[in-house]
């Protein structure tokens, strides 16, 4: 079976997380979460962790040369069969590094997936999004635990994560359109850009994205 190697685009709150979850539980992928992985750093304060604290917390991108040396390293470790990255890459330089790091070592990217979704809708998402230490995700109005503020698979309590309070989702969004949306055409010029409607349920999502990926597949072996 041939390796897939696949990279998630979008804004925040567009269900980047949660179709990461169900396609490396389908295609057994490792998932590649560069949100999960620097909040680990950070909840762990590492040299790397306070270095990507405040911008973190002001929902600003943290600098290309840290993330780039964190992810290629994680690739090398556990993407030698494939990978999912979410969340990286953000930026031209990001994206340039782990193409020439691909071509390093002659494999190449299956896909850039983007889920698409409009500013109001990201704003409303992850303004009432809680999550515990864990990850596990919920929103106050669309998805609540049973009982507010504790997590119903670990019973850990549900906080909101400081970069989804109001000021640093506006920062987000600014960054995503300036820095990451250019990202849609270079992977578009590479013939690698799938689109998604990420307003659509998630169920619905998931089933594009899979399908999607099925004709890819068979597209390689033709
Ligand atoms: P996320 O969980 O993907 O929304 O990421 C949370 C925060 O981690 C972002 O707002 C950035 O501060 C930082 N971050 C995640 N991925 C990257 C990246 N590829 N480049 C720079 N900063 C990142």
């Amino acid at each position: 079976m041939s390796e897939l190697n696949l990279i998630l685009l979008g804004p925040p709150g567009a269900g980047k997380g949660t179709q990461a979850g169900r396609l490396s539980d389908d295609f057994g992928l490792p998932y590649i979460g560069t949100g999960d992985l620097l909040r680990e750093h950070r909840r762990e304060e590492t040299e790397l962790g306070r270095e990507a604290d405040s911008y973190m917390a002001k929902g600003q991108l943290v600098p290309d040369e840290l993330v780039i040396a964190m992810i290629l390293e994680k690739i090398a470790d556990e993407g030698d069969d494939g990978f999912l990255l979410d969340g990286f890459p953000r930026t031209i330089g990001q994206a340039d590094a782990l193409g020439e790091e691909m071509d390093k070592r002659g494999r190449r990217l299956t896909a850039a997936l983007l889920i698409e979704a409009p500013d109001e809708v990201v704003v409303e998402r992850l303004s009432g999004r809680r999550q515990c230490s864990n990850g596990h995700l919920y929103h106050v109005s669309y998805d609540p635990p049973k009982h507010e503020g504790v997590c119903d698979q670990c019973g850990r309590p549900l906080t909101q994560r400081d970069d989804d309070r109001p000021e640093a989702i506006r920062e987000r969004l600014a960054i995503y359109h300036d820095q990451t949306e250019p990202l849609k055409d270079y992977y578009d010029e590479r013939g690698l850009l799938r689109r998604f409607d990420g307003t659509r349920d998630k169920v619905e999502v998931h089933d594009h994205i899979r399908a999607t990926l099925a004709t890819l597949r068979l597209e390689e072996r033709l």
